[in-house]
């Protein structure tokens, strides 16, 4: 507001908080500030785990924004392994699209935090902005957006745990264009269960078999991807039943271990469930502080794919109209401002 023209915008002189401008000074300085503001936009898909983030940014980079990157903002998917444990998406899935900090890492090495996460994601939006590119940040998780996204980061603040969490900062250093993808918890538990046997049926179990098999379990940082849901809950089960040394022609059931590996397996679900519910709420105090979240109800999409009678194509056509629609015209919109 402080380049609009005031009422005497008509003369050649126009007074802006007393200082003297021609036209010509005040529309070159207008486009320069929003050139500097298109530098600084990025948009920030948001969401609990499950709930369609990664499907929503492919279709708005191949379909919309075809400048777009993608930085990965999950914790556990910027580690190199267990793609299906941590539900990377896959490399059809991506559909050429660049992403960055997916799978990046190896958990042996590194454990990234939250400041990592700020230092690497910055210099991936730096490098997609001089490629005159659309940074979209997708990933559940808020310490990483918070830290990537605020002015001042301090980590040693923690705002999103325990009674005396640290003050939410919403001075941010970036024009974010946030959109939440929200499923109603009832409706996203249900899926959560549904995508956990999918996980199972692609090959979860084997993945982490190998994993314990190799003794990575051992070389990861416990505080990276050993944390993983999936690694701690299946522990017990490998460790008593050995089934990574087994041998395919070796098949028959151990007495008692269908029940340990049900009773992991209804961990796993339950654990991804508590995590869903964690991230909402986190998301809620980001909004409670001021920040400016476009919340994309998907639970329409979810029932639907949830409820057996439902064909495929009544799913895609409702993801369209309730959340790629709405979700191009927030991105549009924002990017015209
Ligand atoms: P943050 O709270 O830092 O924003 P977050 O919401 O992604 O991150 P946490 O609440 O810290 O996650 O995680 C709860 C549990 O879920 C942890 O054990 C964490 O490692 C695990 N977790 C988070 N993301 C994934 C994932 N993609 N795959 C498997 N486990 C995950």
């Amino acid at each position: 507001t402080f380049f609009q023209p005031t009422s005497h915008s008509s003369s050649k002189w126009v007074h802006l908080n007393h200082i003297h401008m021609e036209p010509s000074t005040i529309a070159a300085a207008a486009a320069t500030t929003t050139t500097r503001r298109r530098k600084r936009k990025i948009v920030v898909i948001m969401g609990p785990t499950g709930a369609g983030k990664s499907r929503l940014s492919i279709d708005l980079a191949t379909r919309f924004f075809e400048n777009s990157e993608i930085i990965n903002s999950d914790k556990m998917q910027v580690y190199r392994g267990l793609d299906i444990t941590t539900n990377k998406i896959t490399m059809q899935e991506q559909l050429g699209v660049p992403h960055h900090l997916l799978g990046a890492f190896d958990p042996t090495k590194s454990v990234i935090t939250p400041s990592e996460f700020r230092k690497l994601a910055s210099e991936n939006i730096s490098d997609i902005k001089s490629r005159r590119g659309l940074p979209l940040v997708v990933g559940g998780s808020n310490s990483c957006i918070y830290s990537l996204v605020t002015k001042r980061f301090d980590p040693k603040s923690d705002v999103f745990n325990g009674p005396d969490a640290h003050p939410v900062s919403s001075e941010l250093r970036y024009e974010c264009c946030f959109i939440w993808v929200d499923v109603c918890l009832p409706v996203l538990n249900q899926y959560l269960s549904k995508r956990v046997d999918e996980m199972l049926d692609s090959g979860m179990v084997e993945e982490l078999a190998e994993f314990y098999r190799s003794g990575e379990h051992m070389r990861v940082k416990r505080s990276g991807l050993g944390q993983a849901i999936g690694v701690p809950e299946f522990e017990g089960y490998f460790r008593t039943f050995r089934r990574m040394e087994k041998s395919s022609d070796c098949e028959e059931d151990v007495i008692g271990e269908g029940e340990v590996y049900d009773e992991a397996v209804r961990r796993i679900k339950d654990n991804t469930c508590q995590l869903a519910k964690k991230q909402v709420s986190k998301i809620l105090r980001l909004r409670d502080a001021g920040w400016e979240l476009k919340r994309i109800d998907a639970t329409e999409a979810f029932r639907a794919v949830v409820t057996a009678e439902s064909g495929g194509g009544r799913v895609t056509e409702i993801w369209e109209k309730q959340v790629v629609e709405p979700s191009m015209k927030i991105v549009k919109r924002f990017l015209e401002e």
